[in-house]
């Protein structure tokens, strides 16, 4: 479980919580972490990168997706890929879902609980599902021609997960 801190994390407690999930506290990663965890939103790579350069100008870019991956294999953050360019790192490890707003790139969460899903098709063969993760697209209502032509009226979201086939992870059943 993660804990959700409203303030800054301290040095102390970014290297806490990188040791309980068995990463080495070096400089750079205690500064990702920082990034990430500190205001607990979502950020792409170029958005961390930036965030830690802003405080120490010598990360570079490969550091950082160096980082990340390792966060990622550690279970230390989740990454949130809304289409191929459009990768997120998410600290929230809890199960949840997500609204992405079309008009300013934001993801905000969505509770699990606060959403059911079913009718999920059988897996095939020797498979189970592990997870579903469900992004609802979203747009200000008076752009629905302009940025969702095949999201219709009614609806302020429109259920749409189909990102390209070729990175469709294969728990992403939404
Ligand atoms: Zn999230």
């Amino acid at each position: 479980m993660l804990m959700h801190p409203s303030a800054p994390l301290s040095r102390e407690e970014a290297a806490h919580l990188l040791r309980r999930y068995g990463i080495t506290p070096t400089h750079q990663r205690l500064e990702i972490a920082h990034a990430l965890f500190s205001r607990r939103q979502h950020l792409s790579a170029d958005q961390i990168l930036a965030a830690v350069n802003l405080r120490h100008s010598e990360t570079s870019k490969a550091t950082v997706y160096n980082t990340l991956k390792l966060f990622l294999e550690k279970g230390l953050v989740r990454e949130v890929i809304v289409d191929p360019t459009k990768v997120f790192y998410d600290p929230n490890t809890e199960p949840h879902h997500h609204f992405y707003n079309l008009a300013n790139g934001e993801l905000i969460d969505i509770d699990a609980g606060d959403m059911q899903v079913t009718g999920l098709p059988a897996a095939p063969d020797g498979m189970v599902a592990e997870r579903v993760d469900i992004i609802i697209r979203i747009r200000p209502e008076d752009t629905a021609e302009a940025t969702a032509p095949s999201c219709r009226a009614r609806t302020v979201a429109c259920l749409d997960s189909a990102p390209s086939p070729s990175r469709v992870p294969k728990d992403n059943l939404g």
